[in-house]
């Protein structure tokens, strides 16, 4: 499979002339393998330089069948997702999935958000056919060759994590999410904390476990790495991750290679940069690599 980097940022798309080589536009990923069908993980602001990418391609035919997986409906995940140019173009084919009980509630959650007088046109401006699919942590399924599966993130509103294997390969996709130690994020910003309440504490310690065997012998872990220690301690409750809980869980896995993800908005080349490089060195090894993902960048897996 190749994987490409189409947005890395995390919270808030940057210009600037300090991220030029790493990159401004939110969250986007996109996986191709011979054969399968374009698989896309969220749609922040990368999502519409994918679809220009795609002008020259099937989907410019209305040829076109791909997926979108959702890790949750933050703005920086969805904000590319009314600019895709192949929605706009007759026959072409996408599923979209999200985590959330039912049909109904999935698309409406795409339609509000582009209600008066928050924007121009509605999912109805769309042309492809879009079959929304809501999926639960814990569950398996398989778009094409794809086989995918999903974990709950501790994350505000509760993010998604997948684990997408093709061709004996496996890339594991993991944003936004705290460390399961402190505290269980689940709607807003509804913090519970193990020291007042023992069952978070459970379910922090079912949920690591969880992750150890969700994450075991993956060729590639993407991860959110957002705040530095020290960031992190200010706002725990934001529900982001720090580079040394991101190798924590790539080395209890066994991860091959680990990539930075999810940028702050305020880390510029420079700093993320420096501080991938002194992690690798600490850390890195000939089982792990260490990386920071780069917009625009492909890895042939
Ligand atoms: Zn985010
Ligand atoms: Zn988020």
């Amino acid at each position: 499979m190749r994987v490409t980097f189409w947005g890395v940022r995390g919270s808030f798309p940057v210009a600037h002339p300090k991220v030029t080589r790493i990159g401004g536009n939110t969250s986007c990923v996109a996986l191709r393998a011979e054969g399968a069908p374009l698989l896309v993980i969220d749609a922040g602001t990368g999502f519409r330089h994918l679809g220009r990418q795609l002008r020259e391609s099937e989907f410019a035919k209305g040829k076109g069948e791909g997926a979108l997986l959702l890790s949750h409906t933050h703005w920086d995940h969805i904000q590319g997702f009314m600019y895709f140019e192949p929605f706009f173009k007759e026959g072409n084919k996408f599923t979209v999935v999200a985590r959330g009980d039912h049909d109904r509630k999935l698309k409406q959650i795409f339609q509000a958000q582009t209600e008066s007088p928050y924007f121009s046109y509605g999912l109805d401006s769309f042309k492809a056919e879009l079959t929304w699919k809501p999926v639960m942590e814990d569950e398996q399924f398989s778009i094409g060759p794809w086989r995918i599966s999903t974990v709950r993130l501790n994350h505000p509103g509760v993010a998604l994590g997948y684990r997408i294997e093709h061709g004996g390969r496996s890339f594991i996709y993991m944003t936004d999410t705290a460390p399961y130690t402190e505290q269980w994020l689940e709607h807003g910003f509804h913090v519970r904390k193990p020291e007042k309440d023992p069952e978070a504490l459970d379910r922090l310690r079912a949920h690591g476990k969880k992750l150890d065997a969700f994450t075991k012998g993956a060729d590639l872990l993407l991860y959110d790495t957002f705040f530095t220690p020290e960031q992190y301690g200010q706002n725990p409750h934001w529900g982001h991750s720090t580079p040394d809980e991101g190798l924590r869980v790539a080395r209890e896995g066994g991860v091959k290679s680990f990539y930075f993800f999810h940028h702050h908005p305020e880390a510029w080349d420079d700093d993320l940069e420096a501080r991938v490089k002194s992690y690798a060195k600490r850390f890195g090894s000939s089982d792990l690599r260490i990386d920071v993902a780069r917009e625009g960048e492909t890895i042939e897996m």
